[in-house]
Order: structure tokens, then C-alpha cells, then sequence
């Protein structure tokens, strides 16, 4: 099986090395998410490897999935979202491979990868899996039509939308009662 991530991750190490973790974080773990979210339904479970590729990138390769819970910004009320990404990083020396990597080399790395700047200290790997879920997030979240409790009639107690509402949920009951006639 492979280890969780660790605090400290020397990611250049890590891609000479080959190495591959999988593990959960729990929402208390990942604090900038913790701020955008009202809560979550279980950890953040994760699988991340480092490579190098057929084209000799070091990569970052992996998953992460989470069931969080955000604020509607039309009724207010809490709406779920299940969230299950893929993570592909290329790295890239931070502030030196931008101006080094010929003009041929960018639009691959582009394509398939989204490029992640790495100077030479160790970071906390779980930054990485932090902000492939925000990065998710949607910027306005809002319930699906029919769930969001702003989209009810304002006033249930209005007698015609109340009828209205009736008909439409039981069209049988009113053959059932026309065939019963007839
Ligand atoms: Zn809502």
C-alpha cells in the first residue's frame, strides 16, 4: 500500500525517486478550504504520484476526492457538492524555467499539464491536494432548480398558487375523478 503524504515533501526528490502516496485529509487539515466551505462529508481522499513522463517532464499524477458542503448564495441553505478531480501537474522550476524552456516546450506542458512552480525547499504536499479542491469550487454556488428553498412561492399560504400547485402534482387524481363520473 502506499504511505500518506508527509509534512514536507522535497518534490524534485520525490520525482527521482518515483515515489507514489495515497491517503485522506480531514477538512481540519486543509484550512483555506476549511474558510470556504461550511463543511465537508467525510475526508479528502487523495492519490498522487510522481514521474517522469514519456517526454522526461517530472510530473505530478494523481486524484483527489472530496463531498463538500458550501452556502447557497440565493436561499442561504447548504448545498452539496461531490467533487472528484484529476491532478496533473508539470514542474517547473520556480521563476527559471519559464524564461528557459524553448517556445516548442510550453504549449505541451499546457496541454495535458497545469504547471506548478517548484523552488528547491520542501513544501507541505497537501498544499497541492488543497488547491486542486479550491480551484473546484464554484465561485457563485447555488442550489439545482427545484432544491433551492428561495425558488418556493413567497407566501405558501396564497390560496391560487397553493391550487395551482396541487393540479399540477396530481393530473390522475383528476382523471380518476372525471372516469369515475363518466
Ligand atoms: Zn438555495
Amino acid at each position: 500500500m502506499f504511505a500518506p503524504l508527509p509534512q514536507e515533501l522535497d518534490l524534485w526528490r520525490a520525482v527521482r525517486l518515483g515515489a507514489a502516496f495515497a491517503g485522506s485529509a480531514t477538512l481540519a487539515q486543509l484550512p483555506r478550504l476549511a474558510a470556504a466551505v461550511v463543511g465537508a462529508d467525510g475526508p479528502a481522499r487523495y492519490t498522487l504520484a510522481f514521474e517522469r513522463d514519456a517526454a522526461r517532464q517530472a510530473v505530478a499524477l494523481g486524484q483527489v476526492a472530496m463531498d463538500l458542503r458550501l452556502r447557497c448564495e440565493r436561499c442561504m441553505g447548504e448545498v452539496g457538492l461531490s467533487l472528484e478531480l484529476p491532478i496533473a501537474l508539470a514542474l517547473v522550476h520556480a521563476a527559471s524555467d519559464s524564461d528557459r524552456l524553448g517556445l516548442d516546450q510550453v504549449p505541451a506542458v499546457a496541454d495535458q499539464y497545469e504547471a506548478l512552480p517548484v523552488g528547491d525547499e520542501p513544501i507541505n504536499p497537501l498544499n497541492l491536494i488543497e488547491d486542486e479542491l479550491l480551484l473546484a469550487l464554484p465561485l457563485a454556488p447555488i442550489h439545482e432548480v427545484g432544491e433551492c428553498q428561495a425558488a418556493l412561492p413567497p407566501d405558501p399560504t396564497d390560496s391560487t398558487q397553493a391550487g395551482a400547485l396541487d393540479e399540477k402534482k396530481n393530473p390522475f387524481a383528476v382523471l380518476a375523478a372525471l372516469k369515475s363520473k363518466g
